[in-house]
């Protein structure tokens, strides 16, 4: 069973309960988990990406900057999915 660590709350999940995400060519929520390369992981809430953000977990873990669009892009797929 693969488990991982959401950057935002700390918590170890389930690879299949987080929602990854990766930058090869420009951000992107991986949701098939199956796009190669380093990624960062985060539960399905929007609490976790926000606290990630602010942490700049996310572009720790990815080794690269993240650029507004794509911060915008993350917060608005996360609010309309995992919102509360
Ligand atoms: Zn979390």
């Amino acid at each position: 069973m693969m488990i991982r660590t959401c950057v935002g709350c700390g918590a170890k999940r389930k690879k299949d309960e987080l929602i990854r995400i990766v930058k090869p060519n420009g951000l992107k929520i991986d949701l098939k988990q199956r796009e190669p390369g380093r990624a960062v992981y985060l539960c399905p809430k929007l609490k976790c990406l926000k606290i990630a953000l602010k942490r700049k977990a996310i572009t720790r873990g990815l080794k690269t900057p993240i650029k507004e669009k794509e911060k915008e892009l993350l917060i608005n797929f996360f609010e309309e999915n995992y919102g509360n």
